[in-house]
């Protein structure tokens, strides 16, 4: 399985300042393979402009939201990508409550939305099980629950020499954006299973000790914390590897010195554009 990162970046970028010699993030999203879009967001069209791949979206058949706040959730990238049958829209209510809001109700009937509800069993989405987990954050609606994903993918087997059976490999994600620690809830569902790649999100960074966000997003110290846990019990594989995304413009310092402050806790976070193997 493969995940790029169209987008890395909170909500406190401003794409009218971006320029190709300095350091930039857009605002986070993810696609899974070529065919599973992670939050429809307001910058991924200009990812794919500037990266010379016009045709990334292409394949794209569904289309999954973490919550509706405008970082994460455009109303008229999802109307390009997720009308006339192209792909489908899978997410909380509230999705549909912002379509209608933004773009009228005609326009937002054509498109093709389905909800799902938060459950510890996953769904079948296209290739993939999926799960749709409660995160600790609030959207721009005040019944809207807002998730955290697991992704499982099963890559084709490889052909064997002399006939040999083929055994499909199986390999799991984890995508937290945005959210502050994880609930209870979730946490429940996630601990046992065997997680390949975990993307956390790392909204305040070296400069943002105790911020005021911490009820709605990760720090440093929260990040620490947890995976200091995480290994303690040896939870998830033990080839685990952890990412982060979502960091803050005004919370962070550079891309080198983030890279620097974690490679001792064994993370790597992620920029744009930048492709992991799972
Ligand atoms: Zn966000
Ligand atoms: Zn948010």
């Amino acid at each position: 399985m493969k995940l790029t990162f169209l987008g890395t970046g909170a909500a406190d970028w401003d794409i009218n300042a971006y320029t190709p010699e300095a350091e930039f993030r857009r605002f986070s999203s993810a696609l899974v393979n070529d065919d599973l879009l992670i939050d429809p967001g307001p910058h991924i069209l200009h990812f794919a402009k500037c990266a010379g791949k016009l045709d990334i979206f292409d394949n794209v058949r569904n289309v999954i939201v973490t919550h509706t706040h405008q970082d994460h959730f455009c109303p008229q990238i999802t109307q390009l990508l997720c009308s006339g049958g192209r792909a489908k829209l899978w997410g909380d209510e509230a999705c549909m409550r912002a379509l209608r809001d933004a773009l009228g109700d005609d326009a937002a009937a054509k498109i093709d939305f389905e909800a799902i509800p938060v459950s510890q069993d996953p769904y079948c989405i296209g290739k993939y099980q999926i799960w749709s987990l409660f995160s600790n954050h609030e959207g721009n609606y005040w019944d809207e629950i807002t998730r955290l994903y697991v992704i499982e993918g099963v890559d084709p087997a490889p052909e064997l020499p002399g006939g040999a059976l083929p055994v499909a490999d199986s390999r799991m994600l984890f995508y937290g954006c945005d959210s502050a620690w994880l609930p209870t809830r979730s946490w429940n569902v996630i601990k046992n299973m065997p997680i390949d790649a975990m993307v956390m999100e790392l909204t305040c960074g070296e400069t943002a000790p105790n911020d005021w966000r911490i009820f709605e997003h990760n720090t440093l110290e929260m990040l620490k914390l947890m995976l200091e846990t995480f290994r303690k019990y040896n939870y998830f594989t033990p080839e685990v590897k952890f990412y982060t995304s979502h960091m803050a413009r005004t919370l962070h310092t550079s891309h080198a010195q983030l890279e620097e402050t974690l490679r001792p806790l064994g993370v790597t976070p992620a920029f744009d554009g930048m492709v992991i193997d799972i």
